[in-house]
C-alpha cells in the first residue's frame, strides 16, 4: 500500500515538530515546512526521519504569509510524491498589545499566518481529497479560538476565525471522508510561550520560573504545561481512519482551561 502522506506547516519547530515527528513514527510520508536557519530545517529533518525507519521527508520553504506560497507548497507535494492524505496548519505566530496601540502591521500578519494560511492550503488540498475520497484537515487552533485573553486581538481573532473555519469545511465535505476538525491547546511550553514567559519577568522584573508559574495558573487549572507528545497524539487519532466520524469539532487539550 501507498504511504500515506501529510503536510505539516511550521514543523521546524515546537508542536508542529513533535506532530511530524509522531506521524513519520506512523510511516506517513511528511512534508515540513517552517522559517529557520539550514542548519535549523537540516536538524527539524533529520529528526523526523530518526522518528521511524525508511521514513519520507521533504521540506517546504513556503512564507506562510504569502497565499502564492502556500498554494505552492500544497501542489508540490502532490507532484513529488502524488497525494496530500493529511493537511496539519500549524504555523502560528502571536504578538501582544493593547488593541488601540495594536500595529496595524502585526494584525495583517498574523491574520495571514494563523488564519488565511490554513484558508490557501485547504482550498489547495482540497479538490485531490475530494478526488481520492479521502482526507483528514486538522488545524491546531487555541483555546484562543473559544476564549478570549486580553491583549491578543489578532490572536484571537485568527483563531476564533480558524474554528470557523473549521466548521464550514466540515459541513461541505461530511459526506465525504473527508474531516476537518481543530484543536485547542492550552499553555504548551514551547518558544512561542517561552517568549511571552521571558516577557512577562522581565516587564514585572520577577525571576522566570515565578513569571512561568504565575502564567500557568493565571489560566491553566492543572498547573501544568500540555505537552507536544499530547497533541501529536491527538492529531494521529484524528487522522486515523478511526477518526472518520469526529468532524466540525473544536478539542481543547487544555488541562482545564476553558471549564472555567
Ligand atoms: P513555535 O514558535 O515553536 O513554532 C511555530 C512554527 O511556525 C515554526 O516552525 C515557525 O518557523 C513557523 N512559522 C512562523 N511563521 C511562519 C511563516 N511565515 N511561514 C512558515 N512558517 C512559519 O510555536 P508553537 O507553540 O509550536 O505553535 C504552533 C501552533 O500552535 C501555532 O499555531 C500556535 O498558535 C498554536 N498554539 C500554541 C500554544 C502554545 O502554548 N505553545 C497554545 C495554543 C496554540
Amino acid at each position: 500500500m501507498h504511504k500515506q502522506v501529510a503536510i505539516v506547516t511550521g514543523s521546524t519547530s515546537g508542536i508542529g515538530l513533535g506532530i511530524a515527528k509522531r506521524l513519520a513514527s506512523e510511516g506517513y510520508a511528511v512534508v515540513l515546512n517552517g522559517l529557520g536557519s539550514a542548519e535549523d530545517v537540516a536538524r527539524a529533518k533529520a529528526e523526523v526521519a530518526a522518528a521511524g525507519s525508511d521514513v519520507v521527508v521533504d521540506y517546504s520553504p513556503a512564507d506562510m504569509s504569502k497565499a502564492d506560497q502556500v498554494v505552492g507548497m500544497v501542489e508540490e507535494a502532490e507532484r513529488r510524491h502524488g497525494r496530500v492524505d493529511v493537511l496539519v496548519n500549524n504555523a502560528g505566530i502571536q504578538f501582544t498589545s493593547r488593541t488601540e496601540a495594536f500595529p496595524p502591521e502585526r494584525w495583517d500578519l498574523i491574520l495571514s499566518i494563523n488564519l488565511s494560511a490554513a484558508f490557501h492550503a485547504i482550498r489547495a488540498a482540497l479538490p485531490g481529497m475530494q478526488q481520492r475520497g479521502f482526507g483528514r484537515i486538522i488545524n491546531i487552533a487555541s483555546v484562543h479560538g473559544l476564549v478570549a485573553s486580553a491583549e491578543k486581538s489578532a490572536y484571537v481573532a485568527a483563531k476564533h476565525g480558524i474554528v470557523g473555519l473549521t466548521k464550514v469545511v466540515a459541513l461541505e465535505n461530511a459526506e465525504a471522508d473527508i474531516t476537518c476538525n481543530a484543536i485547542c491547546p492550552g499553555w504548551v511550553h514551547t518558544p512561542l510561550v517561552d517568549k511571552q514567559i521571558q516577557d512577562r519577568a522581565a516587564r514585572e522584573g520577577k525571576p522566570v520560573d515565578t513569571a512561568r508559574a504565575e502564567l500557568l495558573g493565571e489560566k491553566q487549572p492543572s498547573k501544568r504545561f500540555a505537552q507536544i507528545g499530547d497533541l501529536a497524539e491527538t492529531v494521529l487519532f484524528l487522522a486515523s481512519a478511526t477518526g472518520g466520524s469526529i468532524t466540525g469539532i473544536a478539542l481543547p487539550v487544555d488541562g482545564g482551561w476553558t471549564a472555567h
